[in-house]
């Protein structure tokens, strides 16, 4: 067997095993192979080399090839999330301002026009925020530890 990776004209991409290279091109030309998202039917062969099923192979350390990716998401997973956490802190930053522990009496503020409208951050206990909820104000809960250097959280 061999894989490829494939593309639609949608630009989904996925793998399609085949009996060889000619059987690919065999099926493609009969509009056999269907895009598993869109069941588009414009099928491209990407350009990266084709993966043979040949079991017990080192994988090499860069690319991962031959290795379920289940595993590569997982390995990655850590870096992600710091990464992502990183992006997240900044853009909250950016875009808030810190009102620390008077968080739900500016929301309300807010909420009933007393205060101009702006994105702020700050703590809140668990019930300030349902109370915040049934009054109609909606919050967003960020990752414990996020703020903790300026205090928020
Ligand atoms: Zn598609």
């Amino acid at each position: 067997m061999i894989v490829f990776n494939l593309s639609c004209s949608q630009d989904h991409t996925f793998d399609g095993w085949f009996r060889s290279a000619g059987d690919f091109d065999a099926q493609n030309a009969r509009g056999l192979v269907e895009c598993p998202f869109c069941s588009d039917r414009d099928i491209t062969k990407q350009l990266s080399a084709p993966r043979l099923n040949v079991g017990a192979k080192e994988p090499a350390a860069e690319s991962g090839a031959g290795e379920p990716r289940e595993v590569m998401a997982a390995f990655l997973l850590p870096d992600l999330q710091a990464h992502m956490l990183k992006q997240f802190k900044s853009f909250i930053q950016a875009n808030t301002e810190n009102v620390g522990g008077q968080f739900a009496e500016v929301a309300r503020r807010m909420h009933y026009g007393e205060e101009k409208h702006r994105g702020i951050r700050g703590r809140v206990s668990a019930e300030e925020s349902s109370a915040l909820r049934e009054e109609g104000i909606e919050t967003v809960s960020l990752p414990n530890g996020v703020f903790m250097d300026e205090g928020v959280q």
